[in-house]
């Protein structure tokens, strides 16, 4: 385990704000709450001690497998690829090629090759892929996205240094990340999916968020609410209450119609300063 330094203003200054204790384990971890408000993961399984938090059972890294919860999550997934491709084309000036960063097996790069387009996934943590590994890279590319991929991510600097290494000057940037402010996230508790401890390290909202890609040079443009990740996060929830869940999820649906702040989860559209 490491105790790390806030990833946004580098202090150290930081409260206790929720423990999660690991079903059939004895592992406990707390979320703390920095003075600048962030909330993170501290301390932290290091990066070779992650590995075993991802196990064969972590849906993502799954490249086959024969569970109705595999079959729904690569149903849902065509769409969202769909969908993805939709907002790059609508806000990025050319995409010619495209390189994604956490991609895992690379299903969304295979996606976009279907399509035509010159697609690369860099997962640097995802050792069964054939993925690009970084002295692979291309010189530039044209769009850079990271789909729920940053949360997980020990190196957050390495990361946005190969972003700014291997962007084009005016190239696009999106980053899909959970959202702290999710507002079904107070009626789940500790069954929020979102917490995903200890996988997810960081739990921005839009304001963190933005502070962290003002310190690496880069702004949000616009965001776009992930309506798939609420309906994901409320229905895959441990609590067995389907009542319950149909009342949360219609209420989180009104309330981020009228606030996206309150979205599930948030994709952001970045361009540097
Ligand atoms: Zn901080």
């Amino acid at each position: 385990m490491e105790i790390i330094n806030c990833i946004i203003c580098n202090k150290d200054k930081f409260v206790d704000h929720i423990s999660f204790q690991k079903s059939n384990s004895d592992d406990i971890f707390n979320l703390v709450k920095c003075e600048c408000d962030f909330i993170y993961l501290n301390p932290r399984p290091d990066s070779k001690e992650i590995s075993k938090y991802y196990n064969n059972k972590y849906v993502p890294h799954l490249i086959e497998s024969k569970s109705f919860f595999y079959s729904l999550y690569k149903f849902v997934q065509k769409f969202t690829f769909k969908w993805k491709l939709k907002i790059i084309e609508k806000n990025s000036r050319k995409i010619n090629s495209v390189l994604d960063i956490g991609g895992g097996s690379g299903a969304f790069c295979e996606f976009l090759k279907n399509k035509g387009k010159n697609a690369f996934n860099y997962d640097p943590y995802f050792s069964e892929s054939d993925t690009l590994s970084i002295s692979d890279l291309n010189e530039k590319y044209d769009v850079i996205t990271l789909w729920h991929s940053l949360e997980h991510m020990h190196n957050v600097n390495q990361v946005f240094e190969t972003i700014n290494k291997h962007l084009d000057k005016n190239g696009m940037l999106y980053i899909a990340i959970p959202n702290f402010l999710a507002y079904e996230r107070k009626y789940m508790k500790y069954n929020w999916p979102a917490y995903d401890i200890p996988r997810h390290l960081y739990h921005f909202t839009p304001d963190s968020i933005k502070r962290l890609l003002e310190k690496q040079n880069f702004e949000v443009v616009k965001y776009y609410t992930m309506i798939q990740d609420t309906f994901f996060n409320v229905l895959v929830s441990k609590d067995n209450n389907f009542l319950k869940k149909i009342y949360i999820l219609l209420k989180s649906l009104t309330v981020i119609f009228l606030k996206k702040e309150k979205s599930s989860s948030i994709l952001y559209v970045c361009k540097r300063i």
